[in-house]
């Protein structure tokens, strides 16, 4: 028998933890064979509430959930994590500026960088969901000199699965045929996804679709807008696809990309692509034996280039105002 994994959860009470826990808890994170232990961490007001979430963990039986715990004390809810799955943040507020939210994010995303720095298993992968993510996630791994820069990720998965399905409905393919396909730069209006490389039933996807009015008018702000659009016609943000997208992440990350495929994750960039060193942006990775690597040698034409550069000034520019504000 396998030793459980241990997984904390933050903002374990919002709605997209509500969405992740029971599958999290029911293989869907690392695989139908792992154990999972859970740790909730929670802010003080919520911890009643993720008290009832556990309570309905406990009455599913879950037969791979060994343990819950639930916390407002970051130290305690990283001790020992292997899978750090980093949703809790501060909502924007109306009337709040950028520079207020990156702030209150701060104040979040510093201490649980340090508590995982000086907690978290050897092997600890983190994730982070909770927005501005790309950049939060580069304050928490600012804050843990100690763990290996690469173990800190942003999510572009749901990006990235929004653009598949948004292809395929295109294409009238299915998900299952299209390959290849990639975001670039932040999570956010700004991101880029990319056609050029994608595959769709093993032929090129630009050249299959064939309508650059599409690309620019259609699909790429339909990828970029869709939160807004479910918000609109849900009445509530997208929870769900969230949360499953923070599964595909992990899942991949540990269990690897299927041959001639690849993903999407923000990381740290290493220079690659024209992306400045240490910001935290998303690529086309492959995974194989728990490590990512970033897919070289792509050729990036004009429309591509000028739509990276954009993204990346943007998570520049956010690099620069938490560092003017202290938290790098
Ligand atoms: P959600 O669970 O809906 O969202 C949590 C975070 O995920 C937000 O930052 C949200 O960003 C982000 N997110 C990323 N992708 C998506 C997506 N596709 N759709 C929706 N959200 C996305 O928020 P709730 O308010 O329901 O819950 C947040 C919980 O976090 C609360 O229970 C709160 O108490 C807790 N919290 C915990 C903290 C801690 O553990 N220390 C700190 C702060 C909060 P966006 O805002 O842009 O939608």
């Amino acid at each position: 028998t396998r030793t459980p994994v241990n997984v904390t959860v933050t903002g374990a009470a919002g709605q997209i933890g509500y969405a992740l826990l029971f599958r999290i808890a029911s293989g869907h994170l690392l695989g139908a064979d792992v154990p999972v232990k859970l740790r909730l961490l929670e802010i003080p007001q919520a911890v009643k509430a993720a008290e009832g979430t556990a309570m309905e963990l406990d009455d599913c039986a879950f037969p791979l959930l060994r343990g819950i715990e639930i916390t407002d004390d970051a130290e305690v809810a990283f001790d020992g994590t292997n899978v750090a799955l980093l949703v809790g943040a501060r909502p924007r507020a109306k009337g709040m500026e950028r520079g207020d939210l990156l702030e209150a994010n701060g104040g979040i995303f510093k201490p649980q960088g340090k508590a995982i720095n000086d907690r978290a298993a050897d092997d600890v992968r983190v994730l982070v969901v909770g927005n501005p993510a790309n950049t939060n996630a580069l304050i928490a791994q600012a804050a843990a000199p100690d763990v290996p820069a690469e173990r800190f990720t942003a999510m572009t998965r749901l990006d990235h699965n929004r653009a598949i399905s948004q292809l395929a409905k295109k294409t009238g393919s299915a998900v299952s045929d299209i390959r290849k396909l990639t975001i670039w730069g932040n999570h956010s209006a700004t991101q880029y996804p990319d056609i050029f490389h994608a595959e769709v039933a093993g032929k090129n996807a630009a050249e299959t679709v064939s309508d650059e009015q599409w690309l620019a008018d259609e699909f790429i702000p339909t990828v970029a807008k869709r939160g807004a659009a479910i918000i609109d016609a849900r009445g509530a943000s997208s929870a769900a696809s969230a949360a499953n997208a923070a599964l595909d992440h992990v899942f991949t990350w540990v269990n690897g990309t299927p041959e001639g495929d690849w993903t999407s994750m923000g990381i740290p960039s290493d220079g690659s692509y024209g992306v400045p060193e240490g910001l935290i942006s998303s690529f086309p990775v492959t995974c194989a034996g728990g490590a990512y690597e970033i897919v070289q040698g792509l050729e990036i034409n004009d429309f591509s280039r000028g739509r990276i550069d954009s993204s990346v000034k943007e998570l520049s520019e956010e690099r620069d105002a938490v560092r003017g504000l202290g938290l790098l």
